[in-house]
């Protein structure tokens, strides 16, 4: 049995509304907030890293993708600029090695792309 907040009349703890002034009773009482529960720490974020990680593996990326110039040289530069960006993160060493990778593919793109472009000036590319 529970009573109207309202009225103080008795009902049973099923019943929808007062039967002697009509207020409706909203079913269960309000969960109890926990006070004072374990609030989990947000995950420590390493500030920066991100960027260096992203280097590297477009640095590889890059290496894969020599071959294809139009696709390895924007690769290794968008893969240099976020290596320079984090060269002062806590993954410093690894923003450099994605800065070396994306140097190397940028070279390796920029050679076959010349030669191509030689070769296929010179008309010897299907030769
Ligand atoms: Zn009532």
């Amino acid at each position: 049995m529970r009573n109207c907040p309202s009225c103080g009349r008795e009902h049973a703890d099923s019943a929808a509304f007062c039967a002697g002034c009509g207020t409706r009773f909203d079913g269960a009482a309000p969960a109890p907030v926990p006070s004072g529960g374990y609030v989990a720490p947000p995950p420590a974020s390493p500030s920066g890293g991100g960027k260096a990680l992203a280097s590297l593996i477009i640095g590889i990326a890059s290496l894969l993708a020599w071959c294809l110039p139009c696709v390895g040289i924007p690769l290794s530069i968008t893969g240099l600029v976020l290596g320079i960006l984090d060269l002062k993160s806590p993954k410093r060493g690894m923003a450099i090695a994605g800065i070396a990778l994306c140097s190397l593919g940028l070279l390796v793109s920029l050679v076959n792309a010349a030669l191509g472009a030689y070769m296929g000036a010179t008309g010897q590319l299907f030769k």
